[in-house]
């Protein structure tokens, strides 16, 4: 099988290309994002392999049908980024439902932690030799009340982490799950009564600006807020709008609503055109990640056991477990 593999970065290379050539797969690592412009090098390839910022939509497919690729492979759960409606009959498209969920819940903390207790700011300091402390008191996180919004895998982990610290949880979740150490609310509820709300539910349409000026209104002043799950589920403008009010303790975001091609690259020397995104850099209690909360080793080598058992489920015939269909496009 060739595989035309897009967004390579040099830790991509690290388990793709042992793990690919011990299933015999001809890999081409390509640099390039999947795009409408660089979606011809797919061609004489059998199977796409894309991750979260690339994209692939109607006009895309087509022509991926004209170029004979039979599958898209994500090394990716999310599947928001593919026109999956027009793939169908058309194009084969394979995921990775888990690889780890404690990798984000557990950046999910990081986030949450550094944020509150600042220590991002305590490590700048203290090397000039500023030892000062004005400025950074936090919070304890016992016995707080956290709202966990999404409660799969990763809301899971999460949960199980903040029980760790003796918070309170509350959580929503339109399909409850069982045994859970955390009491399940209505999300009117969670949002009035949290001191620190955790996203790890899936962009959907539903969940769209889930975080939004009316939400925010019924926020606690003060709140935390942390975001590993997909950008859009934030309004940014009405964040930043609370924000200027001094609405948020602190906010953490792993991902961004526009953070397609800016999040993954080195942007550096380069002028932010994206105003929202320079505005939020500049708030001293918002920590802005490249959406990296599955970036462990073993979530890593999980992505691509997975992506390319998929692939080799599809060359042989074997059941294809993770598949990705239209029942499952909410959007
Ligand atoms: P999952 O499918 O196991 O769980 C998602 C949960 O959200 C489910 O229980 C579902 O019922 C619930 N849900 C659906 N609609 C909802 C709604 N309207 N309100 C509240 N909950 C709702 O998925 P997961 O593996 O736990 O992943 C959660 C999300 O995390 C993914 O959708 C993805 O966007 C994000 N993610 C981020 C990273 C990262 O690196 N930052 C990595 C992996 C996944």
């Amino acid at each position: 099988m060739k595989i035309a593999f897009y967004g390579t970065k040099p830790y991509d290379k690290i388990w793709f290309e042992p793990m690919g050539k011990e299933y015999g797969f001809d890999v081409h690592f390509i640099e390039a994002a999947c795009s409408r412009e660089t979606i011809f090098m797919a061609k004489g390839h059998d199977a796409i392999c894309i991750f979260v910022n690339d994209y692939v939509d109607e006009e895309m497919i087509n022509a991926l049908y004209e170029m004979k690729v039979k599958a898209i492979l994500l090394r990716s759960a999310g599947f928001n980024n593919v026109d999956v409606k027009a793939a169908e009959d058309k194009i084969v498209i394979l995921r990775v439902p888990s690889y780890s969920p404690e990798a984000v819940a557990e950046f999910a903390m990081a986030l949450l932690l550094t944020v509150n207790r600042l220590t991002h700011k305590a490590y700048n300091r203290t090397r000039e030799f500023n030892m000062s402390l004005n400025g950074l008191m936090g919070t304890d996180l016992y016995e707080k009340t956290v709202g966990v919004i999404g409660t799969g895998k990763i809301g899971q982990a999460m949960i199980r982490i903040l029980n760790g610290f003796q918070a309170h949880v509350l959580c929503y979740d339109p399909y409850p799950a069982e045994g859970l150490e955390a009491e399940y609310v209505s999300l009117e509820k969670l949002f009035k009564s949290a001191d620190i709300i955790s996203l790890h539910c899936p962009l959907t349409s539903d969940t769209r600006h889930l975080i939004n000026k009316d939400t925010i209104a019924i926020m606690k002043k003060g709140v935390y807020l942390v975001n590993t799950s997909r950008g859009s589920l934030i309004n940014t403008e009405d964040l930043i709008d609370a924000m200027l009010e001094g609405k948020f303790g602190g906010v953490g975001l792993d991902v961004y609503e526009e953070e397609e091609g800016v999040f993954y690259e080195d942007r550096s020397g380069d002028i932010i055109t994206d105003d929202n995104l320079a505005r939020l850099m500049t708030f001293p209690n918002v920590l802005v990640t490249s959406h990296m909360g599955f970036f462990t080793k073993e979530a890593m080598q999980a992505i691509a056991k997975t992506t390319l058992e998929n692939a080799y489920a599809l060359e042989n015939g074997l059941p294809l477990v993770n598949q990705v269909g239209t029942e499952m496009v909410q959007l």
